[in-house]
């Protein structure tokens, strides 16, 4: 006996309570629509829906998922302004409104909340003010910013929110959602060059399913990552929100603060306040490779969620993905304990600042 065969269907019913869990996670009364499939999918289909020629983006580069962004919309014939910032910084919302003054044409802004991959977040409240009042779209890739620090999609005044359930929210991998505020639809409806009839049409689902009331699926949903991102959402709730934010802000600060007293890997991130709570990348220092430096913790402690960077990355950066299930105190520890043996130095005094900086970040209101 399987629990993972003779499931029957998933219903509409379940799968349009599933959107509405998601609707309430984002802070957001417009629709929701859960994908079957990475989160690139629906970031994928939210450019493609409102690129088109004759459209002028604000792509905001501060990681990785920026610069592909950056392509798709050009691939959309889109003009593609594009605002780089180092990625151990974030960007700011003066930055924002200097391009958007340079550019007036600019339509439409993409920008990624928290990076995972190199560990930085963005101002996001106050980037979307200065968007709105130019009156373009936003975009944003919250991705890695779910469940792990505040995201308040209507009252920032985001149109595109786009989530995945594999990071902070603990959830299954291969399952995402968009949130389309209603000037996004207007927009995407109003692009003759946005996806119909495919698999990135988000007017297909608004067609099919929003718009059609929700009784009827129009395909057969994956029922298993479907009802483990129920669950995943049953527990963000049981839990509380609040708690679920505080436990990530409190493991990435517990974990800044730790290897600080180690003293030989530092924070990639420097400024505590760029610092995202998802995720915590270190710089290891010139004589030491990140990816040895993983290798080696992972041989001491099999269960820690370290990588090395990736890409250019992988010889300096190492990643420390404290999110989901793994942002508690314990992974943190173990962690510092296993860098303390990699590093040859006594992880005591790390562990102390590590559980000091926990106790504070953990009761401080969010
Ligand atoms: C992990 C991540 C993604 C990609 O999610 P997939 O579900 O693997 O496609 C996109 N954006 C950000 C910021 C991420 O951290």
């Amino acid at each position: 006996m399987s629990p993972f065969l003779d499931l029957p269907p998933l219903s509409a019913a379940t799968f349009a309570a599933i959107e509405d869990q998601v609707a309430a996670l984002l802070h957001t009364t417009a629709d929701v629509i859960v994908t079957q499939g990475e989160a690139l999918l629906p970031l994928e289909a939210a450019i493609r829906g409102a690129a088109h020629p004759g459209s002028t983006a604000l792509n905001i580069v501060t990681g990785p998922y920026g610069q592909t962004f950056g392509n798709w919309l050009r691939d959309c014939g889109a003009t593609v302004v594009d605002l780089a910032v180092p990625f151990d910084s974030a960007v700011t919302a003066g930055q924002v409104a200097e391009a958007l003054a340079a550019h007036p044409a600019i339509d439409f802004v993409s920008l990624v909340h928290a990076e995972a991959a190199t560990g930085n977040t963005n101002p996001v409240a106050e980037i979307a003010g200065v968007v709105r009042e130019h009156g373009a779209l936003l975009m944003l890739d919250a991705v890695a910013s779910v469940a792990a620090e505040p995201l308040l999609t209507d009252a920032w005044g985001v149109d595109l929110c786009v989530i995945g359930g594999q990071k902070a929210m603990g959830g299954p991998a291969g399952v995402s959602a968009v949130s389309v505020s209603g000037r996004a639809w207007e927009r995407i409806a109003a692009n003759p060059a946005a996806p119909r009839r495919s698999y990135l049409s988000l007017l297909d689902w608004k067609e099919r399913w929003t718009d059609a009331g929700r009784a009827v699926l129009p395909h057969a949903p994956a029922q298993l990552e479907m009802l483990a991102l129920g669950a995943c959402l049953d527990r963000i709730a049981a839990a509380g929100l609040p708690t679920v934010i505080a436990r990530h802000r409190a493991a990435a600060a517990a974990t800044r603060a730790g290897v600080r007293v180690l003293d030989t890997v530092t924070p990639f991130v420097p400024d505590d306040a760029h610092a995202a709570p998802v995720a915590t990348t270190l710089r290891t220092p010139a004589d030491l490779s990140a990816a040895g430096l993983a290798a080696e913790l992972l041989r001491l402690d099999p269960a820690l969620p370290v990588q090395p960077g990736g890409g250019a990355l992988a010889g300096s950066m190492l990643r420390v993905n404290h999110y989901g299930t793994a942002a508690s105190v314990d992974t943190v520890r173990a962690t510092l304990t296993a860098l303390g043996s990699a590093l040859g130095t006594d992880p005591a005094a790390a562990l102390k600042a590590a559980d000091t900086a926990w106790e504070a970040a953990a009761h401080a209101s969010a």
